[in-house]
């Protein structure tokens, strides 16, 4: 058995900064901070960045703990309305990726899951933006279980086994995303990774990452089904 854990913006879906804007906008409302421009925000659970904007505007930890439930509500508050705020460039579904969650839907060998940085609240919410039903994937775990990425693929990896009610291994996982917190993520079980270069990282960087393998895109549904299932 496979555990298919996706990882969401710039693997499966871009929403083309409505996650960054909704995040700025909860920031200054709600903890008058305002993050560096240059922040980067691919990779990173939405806890980690509300908490490096904060620290960047002055706040130490006590403080940015008092507000990190407000910032998040806020954020969440914000982002249906950003997600359908540019009717000329709504989120859109990265190639191949239909095929390649019927795919693993279909395969009884595979379990479909999530593994993303992204408060899960908000992973609902930008994954119907784009029509795809967060209810199909059986296992997952976010940003909301923990503000530290690396931790969520013991997460995954422990729900999958409830799940499944059996032991899962490390290795019986497969993280697919788009960064190469994404691979250190996988790497921290065990899983096979899978990086795809629909984010801002290019093949070179995902390969120096230690990606298992790297892909252009998932459109090539035989080749991603295949990785998945050799991994
Ligand atoms: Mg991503």
């Amino acid at each position: 058995m496979k555990i298919a854990l996706f990882d969401i913006d710039g693997t499966i879906l871009l929403a083309h900064g409505a996650g960054r804007r909704s995040m700025e906008r909860a920031l200054v409302a709600g903890a008058g901070a305002v993050g560096s421009g240059g922040q980067h925000y691919a990779g990173k659970t939405d806890p980690q960045i509300a908490r490096e904007a904060m620290r960047y505007a002055g706040l130490n930890d006590a403080e940015i703990d008092a507000r990190m439930a407000g910032v998040i509500e806020l954020y969440l508050a914000n982002l249906d309305a950003e997600l359908h705020a540019s009717a000329h460039d709504p989120p859109r579904v990265l190639p191949g990726v239909r095929e390649i969650l019927d795919a693993c839907e279909a395969h009884e060998g595979v379990v479909l899951g999530l593994l993303t940085g992204n408060v899960m609240v908000g992973a609902e919410r930008k994954l119907r933006a784009v029509g795809v039903d967060p209810g199909r994937f059986e296992v997952g775990a976010f940003g909301s279980d923990h503000e530290d990425r690396p931790t969520l693929a013991e997460i995954a990896r422990q729900r999958a086994a409830d799940y499944l009610a059996r032991d899962v291994a490390g290795n019986a996982c497969v993280v697919i995303g788009d960064t190469p917190a994404d691979v250190a993520c996988g790497l921290a079980i065990g899983a096979r990774t899978i990086a795809v270069c629909t984010g801002n990282f290019s093949d070179a960087e995902l390969r120096a990452s230690g990606a298992h393998v790297v892909m252009r895109d998932l459109s090539d549904t035989p080749a991603v089904l295949q990785a998945i299932l050799n991994g």
